[in-house]
């Protein structure tokens, strides 16, 4: 089976928006097995929508076309769908009835454009959208499909999990294993070196993806069905794993603060942050993870000499004699944070995160990051290429590695 997508709005022909849809459903449709050649973007327009959805149904068995369902003039996927395929709108009384019933218990007064969410296709069928009003379209005509998913991100992912994925489960009579390996502290071309062989092979296969600061390695195998692909796939994870040893941390959404979040409660240790450069980016990035309460203590942001002095008692004569940004430094903020909150670890983070204040001496990315912890302080000098945002970015995951590392006794 072959797909096109075909996202609709004009803001994101202006660049307003990001097409993070026709990301997402591009991933559903590959998980799926199902061949994804082309994709396009056109605006609110009534004849280049339906001139794109022909064109497109030349082409592939299926057409998905992302937004311009809700009730305004400008949403116009209905029509185009009509004008593509020739078929009539009609309107479907029980989805109109749904939708003043649903205005009633709202308390709101009933607008009439909001009817324009129950005309369908009439060969369509709707899709159920649990978040907002305007439901998906499934249309099949001659052998071909169309399939219509609102614009808001939460709407769209609803339908996509909800009627998308079954349907194309149901159709696409192979299926896909995908599993992403993440690993961290190697460079992309270190890694791509160390699998070369693994990268040619056909079936499965194994594409490499940098990411900030990471690598991830992602199998993917194509059979009849999800058991069989994972059997292929899965010797090939497990010889990845293999050459990377502890620098994998994890698989697929993992992220590297959650996988040291999980790791500290396993441990039942508790751990606290003192961040100059990365301004709590290392704070939030822990307590974005759900649980992490039963292990951060808390975190400061120590930016100013007189800050670092005052709150973590880092020695006033140490700033003047080696600078902020130094090991000495960042060490005394591991260790006065931990002190002060009594955790089982303490990180401290130093650096220049540009894009001025850097010199010959400590360039724009030069970052000292410390552990502190019962065992004794380490601390590491880093040079981070990138801008200010990457800078502070990798400052974060080298902490959370250096943690992790420790964490696994290595
Ligand atoms: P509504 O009922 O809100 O009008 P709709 O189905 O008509 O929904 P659009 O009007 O096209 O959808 O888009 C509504 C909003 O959805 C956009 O402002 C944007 O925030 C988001 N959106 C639309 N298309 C995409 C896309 N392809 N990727 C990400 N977000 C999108
Ligand atoms: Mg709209």
């Amino acid at each position: 089976m072959t797909a096109e997508i075909i996202a609709i709005g004009t803001e994101l022909l202006l660049g307003d928006i990001t097409d993070t849809n026709s990301q997402q459903l591009a991933k559903l449709l590959a998980k799926h097995g199902v061949d994804h050649f082309r994709r396009g973007v056109v605006g609110d327009n009534l004849d280049r929508a339906a001139e794109a959805i022909k064109e497109s149904l030349s082409r592939a068995d299926v057409v998905f076309t992302i937004g311009g369902l809700g009730p305004t003039p400008d949403d116009l996927t209905r029509e185009a769908i009509c004008q593509a395929i020739g078929d009539q709108l009609l309107v479907d009384e029980r989805y109109l009835e749904y939708l003043k019933k649903r205005t009633r218990l709202a308390n709101r007064e009933w607008i009439p454009s909001v009817g324009r969410m129950a005309e369908r296709p009439s060969c369509a069928t709707l899709l159920r959208n649990d978040i907002g009003a305007a439901p998906g379209l499934l249309c099949e005509k001659n052998g071909k499909f169309v399939i219509a998913l609102p614009g808001p991100r939460s709407e769209f992912w609803f339908v996509a999990e909800d009627s998308v994925e079954p349907w194309l489960a149901k159709m696409s009579g192979s299926a896909m294993f995908m599993k992403t390996i993440r690993i961290v502290g190697i460079p992309e071309s270190a890694v791509c070196e160390k699998i070369s062989d693994l990268l040619e092979l056909s079936h499965p296969t194994v594409a490499p993806y940098a990411k900030m600061w990471e690598v991830h390695l992602r199998v993917a195998a194509k059979e009849r069905t999800a058991e069989d692909a994972a059997k292929t796939a899965e010797p090939i994870v497990q010889e990845i794993v293999r050459r990377f040893g502890d620098s994998v941390f994890g698989f697929d959404e993992q992220d590297l603060s959650e996988v040291v979040v999980k790791k500290l409660l396993e441990a039942n240790k508790t751990v606290s942050t003192a961040e100059s450069c990365t301004g709590g980016m290392l704070g939030q990035r822990i307590t974005s993870v759900p649980g992490s309460s039963g292990t951060f203590i808390g975190g400061l942001i120590t930016y100013t000499n007189e800050m670092k002095a005052k709150s973590l008692n880092v020695s006033r004569s140490d700033l003047e004699r080696f600078g902020a940004v130094s090991e000495t430094v960042a060490c005394q903020m591991a260790e006065g944070v931990r002190r002060l909150t009594g955790s089982d670890f303490g990180i401290g983070i130093t650096g220049i995160a540009g894009p001025g204040g850097g010199s010959e001496l400590k360039p724009v990315g030069l970052t000292y990051i410390a552990l502190a912890s019962e065992t004794g302080t380490t601390a590491t000098e880093n040079r981070f290429p990138g801008d200010r945002e990457l800078i502070r970015y990798r400052a974060t995951q080298t902490a959370l590695d250096m943690l992790r590392r420790r964490l696994l006794g290595s």
